[in-house]
Order: structure tokens, then sequence, then C-alpha cells
């Protein structure tokens, strides 16, 4: 978020006092309600923007409507901006008289190719970036549409070169024209061959997800654009880049956003990749750390986090968790039970009890107990809550068991899609059904779960329940995991 004098310092040169803090209040709120204003002294002077007290020693100013229009004065050009401003660059900055008005010092954007002039007839508007509203001058005649929004144009890459290599590994998956089925391979490809993208990222880790292991062994359509790099989790460091919010340096973070859908993902040890998608490396964790969370474990702080927003507390309100000892399932475990939660943790693999009590599973119960008597509708009531990712079946009984007033928080469908349930745990138990999405969360919401995740998650349980393995273990391992043979979170070493 852009504070009030970073906002400030996109009006132009910093300011050699900085202004009170009423007068930026002031001066803020009149920009979001897209009125700018002057400030009159009562010895005649107007300011913009209000200065701590004028030249004839008063301080107290009355705020007038400011003049929509202008005459350029004196410009100079910007070449290197900040922040979105980077994107306007070159452009030029003047002074401006204002109509009736001060001289007021503003960017000014206009057309490409247009030029300048000293007494060019100007006029004020405000200028959408994404980081924070800008008074702006254009020519008068300049069609405004096209100068409100900040620009989309790529900017100048600033690079780290030598950590860049000729060719790189990339796992590929290729689909022959017309073929149904398609084939996954080590490749050594090029910086060219990379879709195009804001940030290029030497990736340090991957992860294997569920997704992950469907895509690669191609069990469902998880892939809809060919040749694809798979991978929906990478961590790395941003070695070139042409946006503003990232650095040659910055640790970075993707989870999800369509990555072995419809983007090349984190089985490269190069990925290029659109800002929008990064997030800076979460603090408190490694990128191997990071990448034993992954996906799986971001989106079961995303469920727990949705069981809070409904009101469940620890300490007194249990917690099921089904598909206990997969990845979203064990992390789930050993956050609701270091957050106080009684958990209640559900498997198909009664051998592994012990490694859910190891982390903090109160009880653990077999598929078969959880379905015992059939499909009901509803049950005697066993827990407040649930984090459910098998589906089917599964989801119908966690449902039929859930109190009255209690939520289950739905991500999954490791056991199937379906939903054999019927109305009754919500019409007469008031209970709530809640889907959990991590592909399209935005970046407030992954902030706040990883925020979360790094108060909540016992670094020591998390290198308990995930192993590390290198990248070329990966198309075995995805056969693995779909076979139950993978416990806990699976982490790749890529670079
Ligand atoms: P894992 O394979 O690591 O774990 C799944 C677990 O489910 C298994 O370990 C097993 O646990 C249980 N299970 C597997 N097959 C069956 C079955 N046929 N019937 C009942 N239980 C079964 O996968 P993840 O934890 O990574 O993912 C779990 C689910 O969550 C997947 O469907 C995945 O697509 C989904 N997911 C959704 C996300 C979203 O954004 N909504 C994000 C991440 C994952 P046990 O042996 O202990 O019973």
């Amino acid at each position: 978020m852009t504070t009030g004098l970073q906002r400030l310092a996109l009006f132009g040169p910093r300011p050699v006092q900085p202004l009170p803090a009423p007068g930026l209040a002031v001066h803020e709120a009149t920009l979001r309600r897209g009125e700018p204003q002057v400030f009159a002294c009562a010895c005649g002077l107007r300011h913009f923007p209000q200065p701590a007290r004028c030249s004839c020693g008063l301080r107290n100013f009355a705020p007038q409507t400011m003049p929509a229009k202008g005459k350029l004065y004196a410009a100079t050009v910007i070449h290197a901006a900040p922040g979105a401003l980077a994107r306007r660059a070159p452009y030029v900055v003047g002074l401006v008289d204002l109509e009736d008005g001060p001289r007021v010092l503003l960017p000014i954007f206009a057309p490409e190719g247009h030029v300048v002039l000293p007494d060019a007839a100007l006029r004020l508007f405000i200028a959408d970036h994404t980081d924070g509203s800008i008074l702006a001058a254009c020519p008068a005649d300049a069609p405004l549409a096209a100068l409100r929004h900040e620009p989309r144009k790529h900017l100048p890459m600033t690079s780290q070169t030598a950590r860049r290599p000729d060719r790189f590994r990339a796992l590929m998956v290729r689909r022959a024209e017309g073929a149904k089925t398609y084939a996954v391979g080590f490749e050594d490809i090029g910086l060219t061959d990379l879709p195009d993208g804001d940030v290029l990222v030497r990736i340090t880790h991957s992860g294997l997800n569920y997704k992950d292991a469907l895509a690669l062994t191609g069990r469902a359509p998880i892939i809809r654009s060919f040749p694809m790099v798979p991978g929906i989790d990478l961590v790395g460091v941003v070695t070139d880049s042409r946006s503003p919010k990232f650095s040659p340096g910055d640790g970075v973070l993707v989870n999800g956003w369509g990555l072995s859908e419809t983007r090349w993902g984190g089985y490269a040890e190069f990925q290029s990749l659109p800002e929008s998608m990064l997030t800076p490396c979460p603090k408190g964790f490694t990128a191997e750390e990071t990448m034993l969370v992954g996906t799986a474990g971001y989106t079961a702080m995303l469920c727990v986090q949705s069981l809070q927003y409904h009101g469940l507390k620890p300490g007194s309100d249990a917690v099921l968790v089904t598909g206990a000892t997969g990845g979203v399932g064990s992390v789930a475990v050993a956050l609701l039970a270091r957050m106080g939660f009684p958990v209640i943790a559900v498997t198909g693999r009664e051998s592994e009890s012990g490694f859910l009590k190891s982390l903090g599973a109160t009880d653990v119960i077999s598929r078969a107990e959880l379905s015992e008597g059939g499909a009901k509708a509803l049950s005697r009531e066993r827990w407040a809550g649930a984090v459910d990712v098998v589906g089917g079946a599964t989801l119908a009984q966690a449902l039929a068991q859930t109190r009255y007033d209690g939520v289950v928080a739905c991500c999954g469908m490791a056991g199937g899609g379906d939903l054999p349930s019927t109305v009754y745990p919500f019409i007469l138990r008031g209970v709530t059904l809640r889907g959990v999405d991590s592909v399209m969360v935005p970046q407030a919401r992954r902030a706040r779960a990883w925020d979360a995740l790094d108060q909540h998650l016992d670094r020591d349980l998390l290198h308990s329940l995930g192993q590390c393995h290198d990248f070329s273990d990966l198309p075995a391992l995805a056969e693995r995991l779909l076979s139950g043979e993978l416990k806990g979170r699976t982490a790749v070493r890529i670079g």
C-alpha cells in the first residue's frame, strides 16, 4: 500500500519541507473524491499542495476548487520514474499556470508523439495508477480516456545477467497433433522458449500436489494448453524484472493462478511470469519450507481461516480432517492442533495413526468408521467443523455428523466429485458448507494466509510431515502420490 508521503512524492520533486498531516489528509481526500483543491490564504495567495504556512506567515487556508485548465510555463522530461509511474516514462513534468490560480508542478501525460511546448493549453485530470491516484495534466485536446489509466507497456528489463545460463532444464509435457495422450520428459530449453512475462525467476524449489500428480500422469485433464511446463507451485529469486514491484534479487513465490493449466509453471530452472502472480516470499520460511507448505499447506490454512470466519473457537470446538495423511490433511491437522482445536483425523491408512498423533490429532478414525451405519442424512453430532479434501460419501458423512451451526470447509475431491447428501444438515442444523479455492485467491488473502502459517505452523513438525526430493524424481513421485504411497508434503529441489 502506498503511504501518504510516498503518494505525495509522485507529484514531483521531494518537498523540501514535509507537509503537515492535516494538509495531506485534505489533499488525499479531495483526490479520492475526484475534486482537487487549491488552498487560499487570507493574503490572496493560493497554494497547491497546502503548505505549512504561507509566505505572509499565516497558517490558515480555505480550500477552493482547483481550476481545471492551465497553461504550460516550463517543463522537463523524466526518464527514470518511481513505482507505477515507471510505465509512463519518459514523460514531462511541468510548471503549470492554472487559470486564475497558482503555478503548480504537475506530471503532464500526452499521447505518444505529442510534443508539449511552453504556453500549450492544458487540462487537469486524475490518473489512476496501481499504487495510487495522481493529479496530472494533459494537452487540452488530448483524449482523456486513453491517458487516465496506467499504460500496460512493458518496462525495460533490469537484470542479473550473470545468473542466466544459455540452456536450462525443464520438465516438458508435449502432445502430438490430434493425440489423446501426451509425453512427459526432461528437456534443455532456452530463455527465448519461455512465455512472455514481466519477471524472470530462477526457480530453486517447487512441490508436488495432487493436481500436479494428475497433470504429470495424465489421469485428469488438468493441462489445457500444449506444450506445457507443469508445476502449480514455485519459489525462487528474481533475476530480471520490468516490473516496478520486483527487483533482481527479490525472493518470490507463486501458488496456482492457472500454472500447469494454461500457463507454464514451476518444473523448470527458470520461468517468466506476470508480476500479478508473484507473492513476495513469506517471512519466516526458507525456500524449501515454503514448498514443503506449498499449495496444499496454504490451502489447509485457507480452510482453517474459513472455519474461524464462521465462528469456530479453539478449546471446545472439535474439527474433523479427512484425507488426513495427505498434503492438505496433514498440514490442517498440524495447524488446528497447534491452534488448540481438538482434531479428529480420518484416514484410510490406520497404520499411520502414530504419524497423525505426532502431528497433534486427538483422535484417529478410519474411513470405514466414519461411514458406519451407511449413508444417513443426519447422524449423531460429533464435531463443530470439518476440513474435507475427499468429497463424495466422505463429505456427505462429514456434513451429516456436524453439530448445529457448524461449518464444513470443502476443498478437494480425492475420493470423488459427487456429493450424495440431502438438504437436512443445512435446513435442520444450520450447517454451512464453505467452498475453498486456492488458485484465484487475491494477493491480500494469500498474504494473510501465509502470515498465519508463519505464526501457527511448527517448523520442526513441517519437516517431519514432508520431504524434499530431486527434480529428476518427479515423474515417479507423481505415480506414488496417486497410489497412496506418499504421505504429508513433497517438495522438489529444482535449481
Ligand atoms: P494427497 O494425495 O496428498 O492427499 C489426499 C488424501 O486423501 C490421501 O492421502 C488419502 O488420505 C485420501 N484419499 C485418497 N484417495 C482417497 C479415496 N479414494 N477415498 C478417500 N480418501 C482418499 O492430496 P492433497 O492433500 O494435496 O489434495 C487433496 C485434495 O484437495 C485433492 O482433491 C486436491 O485436488 C484438492 N486441493 C484443492 C485445492 C483447492 O484450491 N481447492 C488446493 C489443494 C488441493 P488417507 O490415506 O489419510 O485417507
